[in-house]
């Protein structure tokens, strides 16, 4: 069943559109159609805010370095997760380079216009591939992300969790009902754009919306409904910095969370237990709290010896080795 009869979904394109035309802000990534620039901007905003990524020009530095398919296809890892750091959540970037060399080695180096064509390529969801889709070709491809969830949900007065299998075929199938197929980009841009800005989480400013009489919210504020939040998981890290003649003690990353990059090497609070800790730093990553403690240490003070992996680099390289953000934060705190 349609949520509008066909005059009022008319009406309501037309009060969107119309809103969007006066009030779309313009962004780096709405004034291109290439399709590569599109999917690092819906990559690079999935997990990160746009005034962040504006403000620190993440986007347009990322394209200058990897402005094509073929530059970030052939760079090594460690080249792919330095132009990533600061952004978290790198596999983002480790997909962006699979999915460039997918395009190059089965799709001739161009990109698949269709949304069902695009979801075949590695580490491109549902959401990415409508994106591109409409946004790069203006294909009609529905797209819904946190904004547009929100604003479908209030529209409807949608009481069941958003985030439940049920919830999110019930939004995607109101996105396609939606979507105006004579205007896909602008469309998706407009929908998405309202939940930014009008439709916001806390305080939506009903008063001023452009589609406040298609709304069948009673109390916004209160929706989305969402399932109960996952738990955060608490660990202690014991990390220890040992500096000598101007090379620092760095470990190479194991496991999903460190692969690809250099750290503090760590040890346990019982082989640690001896010596007393310099600072305490803490960070979120995931579901995790993390308190790393540090150690400022001799290379004699080391409870046992290097472990596998473990190497001294000259500092003045530290610049260019891949290292996450709060552990780049740690060292830089301890080198001063
Ligand atoms: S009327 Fe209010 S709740 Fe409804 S879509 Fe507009 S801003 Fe959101």
């Amino acid at each position: 069943m349609t949520p509008f009869s066909p005059a009022k979904l008319k009406a309501f394109r037309a009060a969107l559109l119309t809103w969007f035309d006066k009030n779309g802000k313009s962004y780096p990534w709405r004034e291109t159609t290439d399709p590569w620039a599109i999917l690092v901007s819906e990559m690079m905003l999935q997990q990160t805010t746009v005034a962040s990524v504006i403000a620190n020009r993440r986007f347009e530095k990322f394209l200058t370095e990897f402005p094509d398919l073929s530059t970030i296809a052939e760079a090594s890892e460690e080249k792919i997760l330095r132009a990533w750091e600061g952004l978290g959540y790198y596999n983002r970037v480790r997909n962006l380079q699979k999915t460039a060399q997918a395009v190059l080695q089965d799709h001739g180096g161009q990109f698949p216009k269709d949304a069902t064509s695009l979801l075949t390529l590695p580490g491109i969801g549902r959401y990415t591939a409508g994106a591109v889709s409409s946004f790069a070709f203006n294909e009609p491809a529905p797209i819904v992300d946190g904004n547009i969830a929100r604003v479908l949900a209030r529209l409807f007065d949608y009481r069941e969790a958003i985030d439940s299998t049920t919830g999110q075929k019930q939004l995607w199938t109101w996105a396609e009902q939606l979507l105006d197929i004579e205007s896909p980009r602008l469309f998706n841009s407009a929908i998405m754009e309202l939940g930014q800005t009008e439709c916001s989480p806390r305080s939506p400013a009903c008063l001023t919306c452009p589609v406040q009489t298609f709304c069948q919210a009673q109390n916004p504020a209160e929706l989305p409904v969402k399932k109960p939040r996952k738990k955060f998981v608490a660990i202690d890290e014991h990390a220890i910095f040992i500096l000598k003649n101007d090379h620092l003690l760095l470990a190479e990353g194991t496991g999903t969370r460190r692969k690809g990059f250099w750290h503090l090497p760590l040890r346990t609070a019982k082989e640690i237990a001896h010596c007393e800790a310099a600072f305490t730093s803490k960070y979120t990553i995931t579901h995790h709290k993390v308190t790393v403690s540090l150690y400022l240490l001799e290379e004699d003070q080391l409870p046992n010896s290097l472990s596998e992996g473990e190497h001294f680099h000259p500092v003045n390289t530290l610049e260019d080795l891949p290292i996450p953000s709060p552990i780049r934060r740690i060292i830089q705190k301890a080198l001063t």
